[in-house]
């Protein structure tokens, strides 16, 4: 009897054994498996709450928009135009290259070719392509993706939706044809258009508003995303893991939404410079000003709710990976 449950014992510890080996190989794979579901989990959320950013806009900031630009009319949209033209004449903006253009049917085509060429001959595009050589595949591959986003824009301007200052080289305001569309950005761009052309700080913003965007975003992401260290590590006295990616995901979502900063603050002071224009060459006009300084104020706020949105996409995208690693380490320990 001795022997027979010495016996039944052995073998209970064996499969015990066995098990526990078993168990930590699926441990790990699970834990890997954990690993990336709180990953995928993790950019679907922050897919989700960053494409909020165009819904949130086209739903409260868009409609008051277009009903202020509605109310405007047609005289009151020449005034503008006319306005603006003597703005631009008095900035001497135009001796450091700034280009303005009405687009229209007639002249689209025309319009998308000179800034795309303008873009291709931009510093910025010759540095990258310069090591490739005249009409090589890789400045081919430059132009054949930029010219049909130009394209794009240039609609929008032809149908009167939006209007646009390029910056990086283009250094080009582009407007709807006078006295049509959406001609009450009109001074806002012109602030845009002083921010690059006159000062050296404002410049560096509107630059690198684009870069710093998608490089801070970027970074949070990774980090987030691809933290090798478990949820929440400590070290061995108990406190929280130190370090550049351990800090970046702690503030993930101060970060994400910091990384907006260049762009909301330039767009802040393209607002005022734009205002303060519109202020002198719209005396006459202070119904018409009332509605450009409200029109402009609304497009502002969509960019500090952009920037708010962004934050709150970072910070959870976080959250919840770090969770779903979480439960699963818990359940691991609760099995130990
Ligand atoms: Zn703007």
């Amino acid at each position: 009897m001795f022997y027979r449950a010495a016996r039944e014992n052995e073998s209970k510890i064996m499969k015990i054994n066995f098990c526990a080996q078993q168990h930590s190989t699926n441990q790990n794979t699970n834990l890997k498996k954990e690993k990336n579901k709180g990953i995928i989990a993790g950019y679907l959320v922050n897919r989700v709450i960053s494409n909020q950013v165009p819904v949130v806009s086209s739903l409260l900031f868009l409609p008051v928009m277009k009903k202020i630009s509605n109310s405007i009319t047609p005289k009151e949209a020449d005034i503008i135009s006319n306005a603006l033209e003597i703005a631009i004449e008095k900035s001497n903006i135009k001796q450091k290259g700034l280009n303005v253009f009405h687009v229209s049917e007639e002249n689209i085509n025309e319009v998308t070719q000179k800034c795309t060429e303008m873009f291709m001959n931009s510093k910025m595009t010759k540095f990258f392509t310069k090591f490739y050589g005249e009409d090589s595949a890789f400045e081919r591959c430059i132009r054949g993706s930029f010219k049909p986003r130009m394209e794009y824009y240039a609609k929008e301007v032809q149908n009167g939706k939006n209007a646009f200052f390029w910056a990086n080289g283009i250094n080009t305001i582009m407007l709807p044809q006078k006295g049509k569309g959406i001609q009450l950005a009109s001074f806002h761009e012109l602030g845009h258009a002083l921010n690059y052309n006159f000062e050296s700080a404002t410049k560096i913003l509107q630059s690198s508003r684009q870069f710093a965007y998608i490089f801070g975003t970027l970074a949070v992401l990774l980090s987030a995303l691809t933290l090798k260290d478990k949820a929440n590590a400590v070290d061995e006295n108990g406190n929280k893991k130190k370090g550049v990616r351990q800090f970046i995901k702690n503030h993930a979502g101060l970060i994400a939404a910091a990384s907006m900063l260049p762009t909301t603050i330039e767009e802040g002071v393209a607002t005022l410079k734009g205002d303060k224009l519109a202020k002198d060459a719209l005396k006459n006009s202070p119904s018409l000003l009332k509605k450009m300084r409200l029109s402009n104020a609304v497009g502002f706020l969509s960019y500090i709710i952009a920037m708010l949105i962004t934050g709150l996409a970072a910070h959870c995208t976080v959250k919840v990976k770090d969770k779903i690693q979480e439960n699963y380490e818990n359940k691991c320990k609760s099995i130990n």
